[in-house]
């Protein structure tokens, strides 16, 4: 364990070897109880998240004072691969963090789902596209967005629309853990961000359809210039002898 100081108070902080070990047996211990993590992997890249979106997500977080004073060493925690369980659902992310204790430290944060009118306005200028549409399924956020989630008023979320426990002694207002949670949360979204339409309550399936009967739309628009390439059922018939 090393010692440092904050606010005249000394704690310890401990080593990532002490946190590798701890995790490995908290590991192990779930998987003696059949219990099933979804873990953040531990990383060495200098950056948390490699998408714009992802990056967003973080540099949302790091603008709010009230943060300020944990988010380093949330940092160090997510990279150390402390983050052993997290599961993001409607308004809500469900983790586990491994700490200095033995039994991993519980974190609930909860997060407003968005208004209806917010919801409208991302499903009419995201769904309303199919390449956007296209984009999603392959992993990535189109990047004509960024400015949906980025303005001020934006989609992700400010201070007053989180809220946080964690089950850890720490007074400040951000622990380590839920910092170490929130920069999970943007790994998570790095990787799909269909995880963000999730969390913040958009109706994914509402998405789907919107997309779908704009490509349909699109389709009956272009049908008027089918070319003489384009072999239509009467032609399969002919060709494959099909009755
Ligand atoms: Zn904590």
């Amino acid at each position: 364990m090393s010692k440092y100081w904050d606010n005249e108070t000394v704690y310890s902080q401990p080593t990532l070897q002490e946190l590798r070990d701890k995790v490995k047996a908290s590991n192990a211990n779930a998987a003696k109880k059949k219990l099933t993590y979804d873990p953040i992997k531990p990383f060495s890249r200098r950056n948390i998240c490699t998408s714009w979106w992802g990056q967003a997500w973080c540099s949302n977080l790091e603008q709010y004072a009230d943060y300020a004073t944990r988010l380093d060493r949330g940092k160090r925690y997510v990279k150390a691969g402390t983050v052993i369980d997290l599961q993001i659902k409607k308004g809500r992310i469900e983790a586990r963090v491994q700490g200095s204790r033995k039994t991993p430290y519980k974190v609930e944060i909860r997060i407003s789902p968005l208004s209806q009118e917010s919801c409208d306005r991302i499903i009419e200028k995201c769904g309303r596209r199919i390449e956007n549409m296209e984009s999603l399924i392959k992993g990535e956020l189109p990047s004509d967005l960024q400015e949906l989630f980025t303005a001020k008023g934006g989609l992700f979320p400010s201070p007053k629309e989180i809220s946080f426990d964690c089950s850890c002694p720490d007074w400040a207002i951000m622990c380590k853990h839920v910092a170490a949670v929130m920069y999970g949360i943007g790994v998570r979204f790095d990787e799909n961000p269909f995880f963000f339409f999730e969390l913040r309550g958009i109706d994914v399936d509402r998405f789907i359809n919107v997309a779908l009967e704009s490509k349909v739309e699109s389709m009956l628009n272009n049908a008027d210039n089918i070319s003489d390439r384009v072999i239509v059922g009467a032609d399969l018939t002919a060709l494959f002898g099909v009755l």
